[in-house]
């Protein structure tokens, strides 16, 4: 039997009605979210099997209990039924995953998240109906994989064959007006945003003149925007 140390009932029908999430599965992924959902303001109802794993996180986010996510009686008391977004963080358990996810669909959640180890269990979460299914260690991986390749500081691709990077400006480009310098028709990319050494991140236009030094935000197709953020 499921024991609830900290919450009840009420207290998460409380939560739910705020800007909250549940996350379901406290490990290094699961953990790192809700961390980062709490500083961000949204108040966060963190659920784990793991009795350790709770108390450690005890006073960090808003609640937190120890629970067997794939028992459908468990999360109805705990009201995770009246939350819209709900996180499923569970990875290495595949079996808990699904089952956690199909008692989430049951429940008829509006956004249901979840993370997938690999393509296998994304398809099976994808055919269930899970509304985003992540893959946080391959995407991770490919993300890795432009910032080793090139010059880029930071890589993320919005879509598929869409990134944003972050590079140095090249010489070629600096002490000229942005509009000037042909770099949309030339590069095929746009520079959203700078800053100068020092100062902080400004959206960028026509008149913005870069100097060396200064860092720029890149948009554009993948592999146009790479190459461009490779120049010097
Ligand atoms: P990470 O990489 O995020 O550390 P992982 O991919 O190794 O995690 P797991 O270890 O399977 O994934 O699960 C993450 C967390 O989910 C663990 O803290 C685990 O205790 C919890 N968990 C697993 N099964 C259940 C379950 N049935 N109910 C609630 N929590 C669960």
């Amino acid at each position: 039997m499921a024991r609830f140390p900290f919450l009840g009932a009420d207290t998460s029908r409380r939560i739910a009605e705020a800007d909250s999430v549940a996350v379901i599965g406290l490990g290094r992924f699961g953990s790192a979210l809700a961390l980062e959902l709490v500083a961000g303001g949204t108040e966060v109802l963190g659920i784990d099997v793991d009795e350790e794993l709770v108390q450690s996180l005890n006073g960090e986010l808003t609640q937190v209990v120890r629970a067997d996510s794939t028992r459908g009686e468990v999360l109805q008391q705990l009201a995770v039924d009246e939350f819209d977004r709900v996180v499923v963080a569970i990875g290495g358990d595949i079996s808990a995953s699904i089952l956690t996810c199909s008692v989430l669909l049951s429940m008829k959640i509006p956004v249901i998240w979840a993370k997938a180890v690999d393509d296998r269990h994304g398809l099976i979460l994808e055919q269930l109906g899970v509304h985003h299914v992540i893959y946080p260690e391959k995407d991770m991986g490919r993300r890795v994989a432009h910032l080793v390749r090139g010059a880029a500081l930071d890589f993320i691709e919005i879509a598929p064959g869409y990134a944003l990077v972050k590079a140095p400006v090249p010489s070629s480009i600096q002490g000229t007006p942005l509009g000037e310098t042909g770099l949309r028709k030339k590069y095929g990319v746009t520079i959203a945003a700078y800053h100068h050494e020092g100062g902080s991140w400004t959206n960028a236009d026509n008149t913005t003149v870069l100097e060396e030094g200064d860092m720029m935000l890149v948009a554009g197709p993948t592999s146009e925007a790479e190459s461009f953020a490779q120049l010097r």
